[in-house]
């Protein structure tokens, strides 16, 4: 297949949590449609200078709020599983970037739609954060809530940090995203496709060579590298809340990067620069695609995706 299936430049972008929530007081469901929509005003502009965008996001915040209904709830409705948290929220985030794209479209006369795929990503079920779970997810529980979970609906448990405590969940690596051809087909027809949400829906492979959904979260920037591998993406851009990476950020001596090789990142990240959770697994899913065929990527803010396609700021890194 050539390299490019579609004639024009195909990017995927990353969307992060602030690009829907930006902050604790804006979080209702107008206010993420409000904050969705100041990112895709970027994204459109990509679009206007030519390129096809895949947008990505995550979800944790989102299904924290359906876990929270579902257990004040409980009295009276049936719990939602994680799977179908995960089904629920690439549906809704997917339907406020897809109506604020329809909104930037008309305004600047781009004759494109876009539409949302909910993504299964298939994880090895013999992974081995499933023996180790230890994602949080949901609210904090006092301790009997805890061990009352962990010997009735069988959830793994953990005190954190001295915060209480909360139900943990593997977090598996994504190996293969089930929906991919569809995914391509509505690339190379022009659509502008929103897929993998959250990371995914995590399913395994039964005995029976039958996908079910499973209990866990796939972290978003590997799905999203996944993602750009499999449809073999000239950009991987990963939206989020800073401006460029640093070394020793927010340290003495940190130090803004525009540029880092593939060698530069790995060294980076065994030196320890890249927070667990957040800058970590962005770097890490950077190194995975450039590792597996991918040609560049971008680390910036959604305000400033033109500026750094211009070269004029974010973090780029390439293989050499
Ligand atoms: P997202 O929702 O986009 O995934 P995260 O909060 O997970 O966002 O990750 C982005 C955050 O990573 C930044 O806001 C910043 O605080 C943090 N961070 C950690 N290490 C670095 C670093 N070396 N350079 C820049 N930002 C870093
Ligand atoms: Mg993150």
């Amino acid at each position: 297949m050539a390299k490019n299936f579609s004639k024009k430049r195909v990017a995927v972008v990353a969307v992060g949590g602030n690009s829907l929530i930006t902050d604790a007081r804006h979080q209702t469901v107008p206010d993420q449609i409000r904050a969705a929509r100041k990112t895709c005003v970027h994204i459109a502009v990509m679009i206007q200078k030519g390129w096809d965008v895949v947008v990505t996001h995550g979800n944790g915040p989102q299904v924290g709020f359906i876990l929270r209904r579902s257990e004040l709830s409980r009295h009276e409705l049936h719990d939602v599983p994680l799977d179908s948290c995960g089904a629920d929220t690439q549906g809704a985030i997917g339907y406020d970037i897809q109506q604020s794209l329809y909104n930037e479209f008309r305004l600047r006369g781009i004759a494109k739609q876009a539409v949302t795929v909910v993504t299964q990503v298939l994880v090895d079920r013999n992974d081995p954060s499933f023996k180790k779970p230890s994602k949080p997810i949901g609210s904090f529980m006092d301790e009997q809530t805890a061990r009352d979970h962990q010997k009735n609906d069988g959830w793994d448990v953990l005190e954190d940090a001295g915060r209480g405590w909360r139900r943990v969940v593997a977090s598996p690596l994504p190996k293969e995203i089930i929906e991919r051809d569809a995914i391509k087909s509505l690339i190379s027809q022009g659509f502008t496709v929103i897929a993998v949400g959250g990371g995914g829906i995590p399913v395994v492979e039964n005995d029976q060579h039958e996908l079910v959904g499973v209990a866990a979260v796939i972290d978003k920037d590997y799905a999203s590298a996944l993602l750009a591998n499999t449809i073999q993406a000239d950009l991987f851009i990963i939206s989020t809340t800073v401006e460029k990476v640093a070394l020793n950020y927010n340290k003495a001596g940190q130090q803004w990067l525009d540029h880092l090789t593939l060698e530069q990142a790995r060294q980076y990240v065994a030196e320890g620069h890249f927070a667990k959770g957040s800058m970590g697994p962005k770097i890490e899913a950077v190194i995975w695609y450039l590792e597996h065929g991918g040609r560049q990527a971008l680390i910036t803010n959604p305000e400033n995706i033109e500026k750094a396609l211009e070269g004029t700021t974010g973090t780029r890194i390439t293989r050499d």
